[in-house]
Parts: C-alpha cells; structure tokens; sequence
C-alpha cells in the first residue's frame, strides 16, 4: 500500500536505537502512520511544522492501577509511635477502591492519563482490578469498569492495552475479605467471563489492546492459576505482581513450601509474554532462572520506594541479559526520566559504585524500556521510529541551556539525568500533538470531571 503524506515535521534531533537522526524529517500519512524518516528533507513538501526539540519514543507505562490516583499523596502522615507500612497503605487503598463509582473512576482515569502523556508516556497497561459495584455485585456489562477505563483513554488521548485481572483470594488459602469484594471474580469461568466481556469494549477505541491476569499468587488460588494462564489466549501478554513484599514471600513458603517466583518459575512455562511486576525478593537461583527465561520484569520505582517495597536486583539481572520496563502503579510519581533515574540510584547507593550499567547508561535505559515496555503491551518493534509504524513522540525542548549546546554523545544523558518536564515541548501521539506546551488539548473539560468526582468523593 502506498503511504501517503499528509504533513511533515522536521526536528533538531529524533532518537533511534542506536543513536541521534539530526536534523530528522518525518513525514506522516492521515492516520498518523510514518511515511518518511530521514536527515534529508523531502522531494516533494505540502507542509512542514518546524520544532526546535528532540524527538524521543513515547514511553510505555506498563503497570498502571488508575483509581489509586484519587490518594496520590494522601498517606504520608506518619503519626509518632506507629508502624506504617505496605499493609497499612494497603488499608487506605481499600477504602478508596470502596467508594469510587464508573464515572468518577473514569474521571480519575482520564486526567490521570493525560497527566502520563504530559509527561512523555503514550500507551498504559491498565492493570483492572476493580470490576464490580460497591456491593459487590457485577455490573449488568460484566465490563462496566474496564469500559470506563477504554473511554478514558480515549478521551486523554493515549493507546490502552486493558488487563482484567483475576482475583480471588483473601491471600493464600483465605477467602476474600469483605473489603476486596468489589474485585472479585469466584472461578475461572467467572474470570473467562469477564475477559469476554472486556474484548467487547476493545471495538469502543482503535488504539485499545487487551492482555490478561492473575493478580498475584496471594490473589488467586495455585491450580486456577496455571489453569487461567493455560487456558487463556495464547497470543496476550500475560501480567502479574510477584515477590513485592518479604510478608508476601514469607506466607507463600508456609502455605506451599516455595517461594513465589520459585513456584512460578517451577509451575508454569514463563517465557517471553509473561510481566511480572515487581519481583523484589528474589533468590540467586529464582533471579538466574527469570533472566534466562526472556520475562520481562515491570519496575515501579517510584511506588516501590514509597511502599517501602525493598530494591530490585538490578546489577545482577542486568548482567544477566534480564528484561524489563516500567510503570507507575500508584502513580505517586509519573515522570519516566524520575523512574530511571530511580532504578540507576538505589543500584549506587547499595553498590557505593557509579556503574550500574556498562556503557552509555541513559541509552539502556531507554531503549530497554521501549523494546521491552511495547512487549508488554503485546507489540513489537525493530527500531524506536520506523516508517508504517505509529508516530508517537514527546518532545523535549532543544534550545534550553544544557541541552543547546550539548554533544550529540552527552544529549541522552543530559535529558535522562538533568531534565524536569519543564523541559517537555508536547507529545504527540498517531502524528498529532495531544500535549503542547504542558496545556492538553481536553485540559479544561478533563479537569473539571475530575474536581467534580473529588467533590463528590471528600477524600482529599
Ligand atoms: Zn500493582
């Protein structure tokens, strides 16, 4: 088929796998395809947009649970004398999932997702938990709640790979608690069911995609876990917590006598279509085992350093060959350059070395996030732009003072370890702008459900 240009954009610099295009033309055809890509600009122009930015790929945010947006920074009052921890946060998200009804989680959702695209993500895996009414019981579309997931994302503007997730235990070998029973899906049938439902909702959105998920070994009982994944498509990415907290690894040895990864790694074939988020305690044997199986590990720094989580074997899995990508789960932070520089720190603080990875760090961070990360969502790519694929970019501004003058050798690094989002020009995702400026283009009616769903909810 032959691609037809509908306009141009011509940019200082667009970053590739393995290095700067500069200056870059990019042409994309109505549907936001590319149709050209080179330094060179093109024969024939009907219109070139001029950007004095560098083109970056929109990142992937690969763990993403929306409603926790509404408690952002809601449980960091630490009376004297009291122990908090994941289990006691855990207690106030509970409370949150509670209360919130499908349009205010939709309102949440969107000014959540176009806050990610603000800052340089254009696609999200919505890890959806939170399927029934505050009763517990299904909504007349089993999909109701993923529904409203889909439809915000499509009014923010960014691409959704939709993950229901199965849940249906207290913890291992418990029965649900009162307070989970809005997440609860009894069987795998039920689960199945809902999965069903959620393909329904994918015709609501072209830039909608579906993975599928147990929530965690706690979550769901043994056999029905090997049972969904068995079961379950085998063309999806398939996403689930791991190992995230000492408690959790502790009370998976006694109800099974294995660890979680160990179990996992044991029980079911983990190969390249598996994310597994987290995996913060793992063994020697459990992290050599992962990294050899082509798994691709989903860091949330930001949330794991807030809940205390512990800190993942980064050095060693890097060494490795291990896989991985981020995402913001809680969505305390949502700034990509932040999580980066997150998983390169607490490696130097621990190793009292520099060093975490060999080489250029800032371009393995980035080009292990976007290969990886785009896995995750269940695509796959040769390069961070290539012509017939979707043109999604943030832009970062390349006239301010450290980045104008600076090398093409010392320009990743500088925006991975120097730069705020004050520093972003937009992101444009299909080749169109969505952010410019910080101001998106929905800003004004996303904001406004928003204050109307936190009015109405009196959290904050
Ligand atoms: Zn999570």
């Amino acid at each position: 088929m032959q691609l037809v240009s509908l306009k141009y954009f011509r940019f200082e610099s667009l970053l590739q796998k393995d290095g700067w295009l500069s200056p870059a033309y990019v042409g994309v055809d109505e549907s936001g395809l590319i149709t050209y890509l080179s330094s060179q600009p093109p024969a024939q122009v009907i219109a070139v947009e001029s950007v004095l930015g560098l083109a970056l790929p929109g990142f992937q945010n690969a763990h993403s649970h929306a409603f926790q947006y509404a408690m952002a920074g809601l449980a960091e009052n630490h009376p004297a004398g009291t122990s908090d921890d994941f289990w006691t946060w855990r207690e106030a998200m509970y409370q949150c999932a509670l209360s919130v009804n499908p349009d205010q989680a939709e309102a949440i959702a969107t000014i959540l997702y176009a806050e990610m695209l603000r800052h340089g993500y254009t696609h999200v895996a919505e890890f959806h938990y939170l399927h029934h009414d505050k009763d517990g019981k299904p909504y007349s579309n089993l999909a109701e709640m993923g529904t409203r997931m889909i439809s915000a994302a499509k009014t923010a503007g960014i691409k959704i790979t939709l993950v229901p997730v199965f849940y249906q235990k207290g913890s291992f070998g418990l029965d649900p608690q009162p307070r989970q029973k809005r997440f609860i899906s009894k069987t795998v049938d039920d689960y199945f069911k809902l999965f069903e439902a959620s393909k329904q909702v994918l015709k609501n959105y072209n830039n909608a995609s579906l993975g599928f998920s147990v929530h965690s070994l706690r979550a769901v009982d043994l056999t029905d876990i090997k049972t969904t994944f068995n079961q379950g498509p085998k063309d999806l990415p398939f996403h689930l917590h791991v190992a995230e907290q000492k408690k959790e690894v502790a009370d998976c040895l006694a109800y099974c006598g294995k660890r979680p990864m160990q179990w996992l790694l044991e029980n079911l074939d983990v190969n390249e279509r598996f994310n597994l988020v987290h995996s913060t305690h793992l063994d020697d044997s459990e992290l050599t085992t992962l990294a050899k199986s082509g798994a691709t590990v989903v860091l949330c720094p930001s949330t794991e350093g807030n809940l205390g989580d512990g800190i993942f074997r980064m050095r060693e899995y890097v060494k490795l060959r291990g896989r991985w990508c981020i995402g913001t789960d809680s969505h305390i932070g949502l700034n990509p350059m932040e999580e980066f520089r997150m998983i390169d720190y607490r490696q130097r603080l621990v190793s009292n070395q520099r060093n975490t990875f060999e080489g250029d760090a800032a371009a393995y961070l980035v080009n292990e996030e976007i290969e990886s990360g785009r896995k995750a969502m269940g695509f796959k790519s040769k390069n961070h732009f290539e012509v017939g694929q979707p043109f999604d970019a943030f832009i970062y501004n390349s006239t301010t003072h450290l980045l104008a003058d600076t090398s093409d050798k010392n320009r990743l690094s500088t925006v991975v370890f120097t730069s705020d989002s004050s520093r972003i020009m937009g992101t444009i995702v299909d080749g169109r702008w969505i952010v410019k400026d910080q101001h998106h283009a929905r800003g004004h009616f996303i904001k406004t459900a928003f204050s109307k769903a936190l009015r109405e909810l009196k959290n904050r």
